[in-house]
């Protein structure tokens, strides 16, 4: 099984601009400075193997979209912006002579509907494809007329009616378990403006859970570690959790308390207390530069090395990238 992150950035896309991508270029080529390259893959290798990702990379610029790949279908949480340059994977793929012009079937669960979790759907190429499927899971009971709402104008120029795939709309049940492509799928209600919900899916002896859009308190001001809170048992021995962890510890607790979100200490704390064995921190603030993101997740590996004193637990730590797989 294989997890692939088109959008990791929440709130709203945070594109790069020429400023920073000049900043990366100096401080590249300073590197770069006392070494001596003789062919490109000497530079290839200076560039994976020296250069620190703040350089080389950059922590994303959609909004969210994760695409857990085991099976002929796709399963896709989330239709932000990252939806897009998935449909246009696919379409690349019909392109290559890879996949077939159509027939092909997408199950996307929605977490819940603030725009940085629905607004790539309208750009989503394969929905305008006769013959393929498109099946929009939610646990939310309107979720139809949501999706019809946003392609309604003036917001967008093309109704949801105009999209020429067979698109379904399916409402989950909290507490029931579903059998969909494969998996085994259960959901979560979670504390967020509107209500989000997170996803547990199981498959071939692997469990990922996608839990976006979650405020949890720190452990400072809640008593919500408490052994029977229901996120320990949700997360429990996860191979990957995907976590909301937007803010830094002081944002979270000091300016930015009950705004849906939060911080690397609670996913520390719950990660190890649900023996997650890899956490990746997700829905990246879209303020926050790619170096702050960096301290952001060194913070998180040193604070899970002092929690871990109390109670050991081996567990990998990440920060999510566009572009970020995952192999299970
Ligand atoms: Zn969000
Ligand atoms: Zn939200």
């Amino acid at each position: 099984m294989r997890v692939y992150f088109w959008g990791t950035r929440g709130s709203l896309p945070a594109s790069i601009t020429a400023e920073t991508v000049r900043a990366k270029v100096v401080r590249a080529i300073k590197e770069a400075k006392t070494h001596k390259f003789t062919n490109d893959e000497e530079i290839e290798r200076f560039v994976d193997n020296d250069l620190p990702f703040t350089v080389r990379g950059n922590y994303g610029s959609n909004t969210p979209c994760v695409e857990i790949r085991n099976g002929k279908e796709y399963v896709i949480c989330d239709a932000g912006t990252g939806l897009r340059d998935l449909g246009n994977y696919h379409m690349k793929r019909i392109e290559q002579g890879l996949q077939r012009k159509s027939g092909s079937v997408f199950n996307i669960f929605i977490s819940h509907f603030h725009w940085d979790h629905i607004q790539g759907f309208p750009f989503f190429t394969p929905a305008y494809i006769p013959g393929n499927i498109v099946k929009v899971y939610s646990f939310h009971k309107n979720l139809k007329s949501y999706f019809v709402k946003q392609q309604n104008q003036p917001y967008f120029p093309v109704p949801l009616a105009s999209m020429n795939a067979n698109i379904e709309f399916v409402v989950l049940k909290p507490g029931k378990s579903y059998e969909i492509s494969g998996f085994h799928v259960t959901g979560i209600k979670q504390e967020h403006p509107g209500i989000s919900y997170g996803y547990r899916f199981r498959k071939a002896g692997k469990t990922v859970v996608y839990s976006s859009d979650a405020e949890h308190k720190t452990s400072y001001d809640s008593t919500a570690r408490e052994e029977n809170y229901p996120f320990l048992d949700f997360f429990k021995e996860a191979d990957l959790l995907i976590f909301d962890a937007q803010y830094d510890w002081g944002e979270a607790v000091l300016s930015k308390d009950d705004w849906g979100h939060s911080s690397y200490v609670a996913a520390v704390e719950l990660a190890v207390k649900a023996k997650v064995k890899h956490l990746c921190l997700f829905h990246n603030e879209p303020t926050y530069t790619d170096e702050r993101l960096d301290v952001l997740l060194d913070d998180t590996r040193n604070y899970l090395k002092i929690y871990n004193d109390h109670k050991p637990h081996p567990m990998k730590v990440d920060l999510a990238y566009d572009g970020y797989e995952v192999n299970l």
